[in-house]
């Protein structure tokens, strides 16, 4: 990374910097819900020794507000750090602020919310993408160095990383523990990276990838180094192109693009076909019905006692916790919180929930043979340029989901993904996605790596 390990500046005025220059980006761009006016150089001189990280506000910070982009959780102050904000302050990292974001991920245009709306710094008028909008704002508007940390649940750092024209790492599920991380849909929720190297989000993973034993969905297979798979060689490398994701409803400027990658892929050593993944269009009912569920479970704990948002107690207890939900929560996590209800309620889950399931798991099945053939899929993240803000507040419901219709099946299947910035379209960032077999971040590394390099 730039700046202070290369001794150019000492750490402490590196950190300063990059404080100062984040609250001048706030006034334009708003990437943060809280910058860290306390923000302090590290006395570690671990890899990560002087660099500014952002985080994602769905992320548990020691005496930094975490309000996961929810009024509900205004004023919380979490007496712990996330497993991940641990390791990295292990390392020296320090955290600048907490990045706006969807509440509790609930979007794909970081819109959803009753805090911060991050503008795209390549046309303000636009979105960053979602959830991870804050993230994708900062890492693309900071001049100082920085590294963003961000969740997934189903493609919320893809959609930042292509709409800001930075790079998103996604891990396979249970590879980076999730213990301090707010809950959105945790069979699903992934934490990960943004940034503007491919080196910068390999070292980064293999800082906070692991086995926890404070989360008992991270894995115990055993972590790597994964800058070891930079600067590798793409000779014999297998990639597969799914037409159902270069098919209609996606820009076809944007499937241009990607298809003229794997064109340079193949120069550079690798082979590209085309292959099909057949149960793609069941990816967004089965995964909506699956996070819905999850999220209407997950939410049930904020009734204004514990955490964040706290009335005066009158009334009982049910009118307590209407008053403090009815005011804390948005539009948007009310509408899931009544589906998620409904697709669980007895009568219906086999229907709806338990449906969605057995899809889920056909989809992984798919993948897992595609797999045995190909080293990696390429595909693009998103179908469309970073839309307006006001033509997003013309898009229905079903028309913001389907929004996600590259980014939820590998997201459902837990396979891990990357997305590198490719040609902009009408002068706007748009990306590919990467995507690997359950802990094959290496393979992504390697093609992603290759790829920035070259292209
Ligand atoms: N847009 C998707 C949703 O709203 C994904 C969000 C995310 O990954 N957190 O659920």
């Amino acid at each position: 990374m730039r700046g202070a390990r290369e001794g150019s500046i000492s750490a402490a005025d590196s950190i300063k910097e990059a404080v100062a220059k984040s609250k001048e980006i706030q006034k334009k761009y708003s990437p943060f819900i809280t910058i860290n006016e306390k923000a302090e150089a590290s006395r570690t001189k671990g890899r990560l020794y002087g660099l500014a990280v952002s985080v994602k506000d769905n992320i548990c910070t020691k005496g930094l507000q975490t309000t996961a982009g929810s009024k509900i959780l205004e004023g919380y102050i979490p007496p712990f750090d996330a497993t991940c904000i641990e390791k990295i302050k292990n390392e020296g990292a320090t955290i600048i602020g907490k990045t706006a974001q969807d509440e509790f991920g609930f979007g794909t245009f970081s819109v959803n919310t009753q805090l911060s709306i991050p503008k795209n710094p390549s046309d303000a008028e636009r979105t960053c993408g979602g959830s991870s909008g804050g993230a994708g704002c900062i890492t693309a508007a900071a001049d100082f160095p920085h590294v963003a940390i961000a969740e997934s649940t189903g493609g919320s750092i893809t959609a930042p990383a292509a709409f800001t024209g930075t790079i998103g790492l996604t891990p396979t599920y249970g590879r980076v523990s999730r213990y301090g991380l707010v809950d959105y849909s945790n069979s699903m929720d992934k934490i990960g990276v943004l940034g503007n190297r491919v080196h910068d989000c390999a070292l980064m993973l293999s800082i906070i990838a692991g086995h926890d034993p404070l989360d008992s969905t991270s894995s115990e297979l055993p972590t790597e180094d994964f800058t070891k798979y930079l600067n590798a060689d793409l000779k014999g490398v297998k990639i597969g192109l799914p037409k159902e994701y270069f098919s209609e409803g996606v820009d076809k400027r944007i499937s241009k693009n990607v298809r003229d990658k794997a064109a340079l892929l193949e120069s550079l050593g690798a082979k590209c076909e085309e292959m099909s993944l057949p149960s793609t269009p069941y990816a967004i009912p089965s995964y909506y019905l699956i996070a819905v569920s999850e999220a209407s479970t997950n939410l049930a704990k904020y009734c204004g006692l514990r955490y964040g948002l706290q009335k005066d107690i009158t009334g009982n207890f049910d009118e307590y916790f209407t008053k403090v939900r009815t005011e804390g929560f948005g539009e948007e996590a009310k509408r899931r919180i009544i589906l998620g209800t409904f697709a669980r309620m007895a009568g219906f889950r086999d229907k709806y929930y338990f449906k969605a399931l057995r899809i889920r798991a056909t989809i992984i099945k798919e993948f897992k043979q595609a797999f045995k053939k190909y080293d990696a899929l390429i595909t693009p993240s998103m179908p469309v340029v970073p839309p307006k803000f006001s033509d997003i507040k013309n898009l229905t419901p079903l028309q913001n989901y389907y929004m996600d219709i590259l980014t939820t099946a590998p997201n459902m299947a837990g396979m891990p993904t990357i997305s590198m910035p490719v040609e902009k379209v009408d002068g706007l960032p748009v990306g590919m996605q990467i995507i690997a077999d359950q802990f094959k971040e290496g393979n992504l590394i390697k093609i992603a790596h290759k790829f920035e390099v070259s292209a």
